[in-house]
């Protein structure tokens, strides 16, 4: 499992018109993208997802923002996926985020901030289980 990490591009990247560009970026950046698909999380699953963030002042605000469109969820592989994609995406805050990361590229707030990326491999394995089953990988 270390070799795979989970992402989703968030509502405001959809929005944007950017999903075309960052999942180029993810191929360009040598991920192999092991299962993919549209989708759109209602409150509830939101919340399910992002639980871990419950009692942060933003969680309401995260919740509203990750159920207001449609999304992309993928699982990615590569060597080291977890760190690997952890760089390509940047800081949380884009005004923080490495000159080229995506998320310096895409995002506009640390809010909506483009992409999400597992920030551990226990993570990346529970956040890949929440959205695909072992008949949408390949
Ligand atoms: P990540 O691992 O870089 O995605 O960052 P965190 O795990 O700390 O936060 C999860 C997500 O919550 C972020 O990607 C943002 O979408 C959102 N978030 C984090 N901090 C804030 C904040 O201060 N305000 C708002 N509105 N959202 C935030």
């Amino acid at each position: 499992m270390s070799r795979q990490t989970f992402t989703m591009i968030k509502p405001d990247a959809m929005k944007n018109g950017h999903a075309g560009a960052i999942i180029d970026r993810f191929i360009q950046e040598g991920f192999r993208i092991v299962a993919m698909k549209m989708t759109k999380l209602s409150a509830d699953k939101a919340g399910e997802f992002y639980a871990i963030h419950k009692e942060r002042g933003f969680y309401g605000e995260l919740v509203e923002f990750m159920s207001s469109g449609p999304i992309i969820a993928a699982i990615l592989e590569k060597e080291n996926a977890v760190s690997a994609f952890r760089d390509l995406i940047g800081a949380t805050n884009p005004a923080q985020a490495a000159e080229g990361s995506i998320r310096k590229l895409y995002a506009t707030s640390v809010g909506e901030n483009a992409v999400h990326g597992s920030d551990s491999n226990e993570n990346a394995k529970i956040e890949c289980d929440f959205f695909f089953s072992s008949l949408e990988r390949f």
